[in-house]
């Protein structure tokens, strides 16, 4: 790992490449009447990039949220990095940290400067010093590709910029994993290639992700594992070659035949 690397978590700690890292066991979550997520059990590797897919409603951001617990779970276990995510409490807030997220919209805070986004998680909940907290946050700018814009308020950045600037912020946490819930789905078309190069920059450097796209191309040249979703359950896993190939199960195929 050279010091540019996007991802700055360290490895010595935890499991090592190829064994669990994030860990569903048997997860349910009903809102109300209507139940979600239907005994999802996963296993995500370190360094494996996870791209899930399924029609709208399937359950995919409600997953996403399930894995921080930024949406509390009826029943089954979460464990990231062999540790089991508890409801509440400190332990939680400590554990999370572990998960980074960017979602949809781009979550910066507007009143502050793109260098304060970066900087500000590390400071304020990892007690890093400001003058090292900035350090990092510019070389992480400058990894996306906004270094020039550190001075800038989100409102003044391009959409693909402020996406790249949430990305930035993530991984200023040093999180284990990175999950993504559309990332581009808000963006001008023009803007999305931008955002999809540095998650497969991030990728490339052994960064775990679970992925929700609807970039097919991202998940054909990014994915190691295409997870399908559909009314709340995991309905097929495979790799991308075989998932865009050959979809075994008809609502794959009936979803597949769709995008095109
Ligand atoms: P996806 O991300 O795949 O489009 P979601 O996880 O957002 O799906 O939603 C799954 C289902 O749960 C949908 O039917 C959605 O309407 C419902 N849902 C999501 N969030 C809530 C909520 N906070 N309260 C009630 N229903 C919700
Ligand atoms: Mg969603």
């Amino acid at each position: 790992r050279n010091e540019t690397s996007l991802t700055s978590a360290p490895t010595g700690m935890g499991a090592a490449r190829g064994e669990p890292l994030v860990v569903l066991s048997d997860v349910n979550k009903h809102f109300g009447d209507l139940h979600v997520l239907k005994d999802i059990s996963l296993s995500v590797t370190r360094g494996e990039v996870v791209v899930v897919i399924g029609p709208s409603g399937s359950g995919k951001s409600t997953l996403c949220r399930a894995i921080n617990r930024l949406e509390p779970i009826d029943n089954g276990t979460i464990t990231i990095d062999g540790k089991e995510l508890p409801a509440e409490g400190k332990e939680l807030a400590r554990l999370r940290a572990d998960v980074g997220m960017v979602f949809q919209s781009f979550n910066l805070f507007a009143h502050k400067t793109i260098l304060d986004n970066v900087m500000l998680g590390p400071v304020k909940a990892k007690g890093i010093k400001p003058a090292e907290a900035k350090q990092r946050a510019m070389t992480l700018l400058e990894r996306v590709g906004v270094a020039n814009q550190a001075a800038k308020y989100p409102a003044q950045l391009s959409g693909g910029q402020q996406q790249r600037v949430a990305i930035a912020r993530a991984l200023a946490m040093q999180p284990k994993v990175m999950l993504f819930d559309e990332p581009t789905s808000a963006l001008d078309p023009e803007m999305i290639t931008e955002v999809l190069d540095v998650m497969t920059s991030l990728a490339r450097d052994g960064m775990t992700m679970v992925v929700v796209t609807h970039e097919m191309g991202f998940a054909r040249k990014a994915a190691d594992r295409v997870i399908f979703m559909d009314a709340g359950q995991i309905v097929e896993e495979s790799t991308p070659d075989e998932f865009f190939t050959n979809p075994r199960s008809a609502r794959a195929q009936d979803f597949l035949s769709k995008l095109l």
